[in-house]
């Protein structure tokens, strides 16, 4: 298979975790004989320094001829505690998912059971857990009008939703729920939210083109608590732009840290993975990001975009036989972790390539 793919490495840590998340993709396009064809485009703060546009045309060109995008993170330090700065790197990312139309955003919490003991919260609420999240991507207070007083003393985002909007993304996720255990809980706030009133209410149509799926609703400040007592409950996750947001953040904790969880973009074109944590200031440039979610957002692009659900299975079971084999991040590490194990970013990723060449050699 002949596939073009754009790498958008952007700021902090995300160089560094990309890196092994094309490296998995050739050593996958060599063992299998696919043909993966790659470049490099710019976006976040890398992009404003460098031609002052968080998300420039040519990055947007080049994502628009691709068949799929592997992104990092972006974000700097200088933007989070100046909220007076008028380009931000977060700008580019946003307009990149309205311009590609990344309605979707899919996000599955699975936990590996050798991270059972990675976790804050219990093995015993948390083993067997496997949800998978959609996150609706182009609305909401994101990207409604936003609006400051001429004496700056007052602010508003604009909680905006229109029918269609809910619509397409609810037929994702029922979909979705047909080919897992057929449970949809929807998240919003209906009780004091009209834009919420306009969601539940597609939601409750679309759900009855789905008879064999079971629907539920829950408010956002319910969930946020069930997804920590009871996290098994859960199937299939959808919910609003902001929930979304700030419940699968919650949820990484079930995964054991941002740095496992995997995410997919997808709309009518050309789909869009990245890793849910952020650029990670804190120890960028210092070999400690854990890559695997960035190896893991492959594996989605593998299934999802290439319908290579063989190598995508193979890309997530190395990752498992590394974790079984005790190796761990720092982030992912707990006091039984034998020290010599904790692996910086660039012996995580190699030990991965190890275990799929193994995997191959096996078969
Ligand atoms: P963050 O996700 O960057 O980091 C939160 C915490 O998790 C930090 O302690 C970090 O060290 C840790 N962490 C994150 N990824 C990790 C990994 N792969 N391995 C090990 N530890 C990891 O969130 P933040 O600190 O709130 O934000 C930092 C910057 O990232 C901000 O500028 C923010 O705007 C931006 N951000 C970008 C995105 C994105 O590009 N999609 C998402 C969230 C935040």
């Amino acid at each position: 298979m002949k596939k073009h793919i754009l790498i958008i490495p952007g700021d902090g840590i995300g160089p560094e975790v990309t890196t092994w998340g094309k490296a998995v993709l050739e050593q996958i396009a060599a063992d299998h004989e696919h043909e993966f064809t790659f470049e490099d485009g710019i976006m976040g703060h890398a992009a404003i320094e460098a031609t002052g546009n968080p998300l420039p045309e040519e990055t947007l060109t080049k994502a628009r001829g691709s068949d799929a995008i592997l992104f990092g993170a972006v974000g700097h330090a200088k933007y989070d505690n100046d909220p007076t700065l008028k380009v931000r790197p977060e700008d580019g990312l946003l307009k990149i998912r309205k311009e590609l139309g990344l309605y979707a955003n899919l996000r599955p919490v699975v936990l590996f059971d050798e991270l059972l003991d990675a976790s804050s919260i219990k093995p015993e609420v948390l083993k067997g857990t496997d949800i998978l999240f959609f996150r609706e991507l182009n609305g909401d207070a994101y990207f409604g009008e936003k609006k400051r007083s001429e004496d700056r003393d007052t602010a508003s985002d604009l909680m905006i939703y229109h029918r269609y909007e809910v619509e397409r993304i609810a037929v994702k996720a029922f979909e979705a729920a047909r080919t897992r255990n057929k449970k949809v809980c929807s998240i919003d706030k209906a009780n004091v939210l009209e834009s919420s009133r306009l969601w539940r209410e597609v939601v409750q149509d679309i759900a009855k083109e789905y008879p064999d799926v079971q629907t539920v609703h829950m408010f956002a400040d319910t969930a946020a608590m069930q997804l920590i007592k009871n996290p098994r409950q859960f199937d299939v996750v959808l919910t609003t732009n902001i929930f979304g947001d700030i419940l699968t953040d919650e949820a990484s904790q079930i995964a054991g840290s941002m740095g496992m969880l995997a995410s997919a973009s997808i709309g009518d074109g050309t789909g869009f993975f990245e890793p849910i944590h952020g650029s990670a200031h804190d120890i960028a440039g210092q070999n400690k990001a854990n890559p695997l979610a960035s190896i893991l957002s492959v594996a989605l692009m593998l299934d999802i975009s290439f319908g290579l659900k063989e190598e995508a299975i193979g890309l997530t079971d190395a990752v498992r036989q590394v974790l079984k084999l005790g190796f761990r991040t720092a982030d992912i590490a707990t006091e039984t972790t034998d020290s010599k194990k904790i692996l910086g970013t660039k012996e995580m990723g190699e030990q991965v390539l190890i275990l799929l060449r193994q995997t191959l050699s096996v078969k």
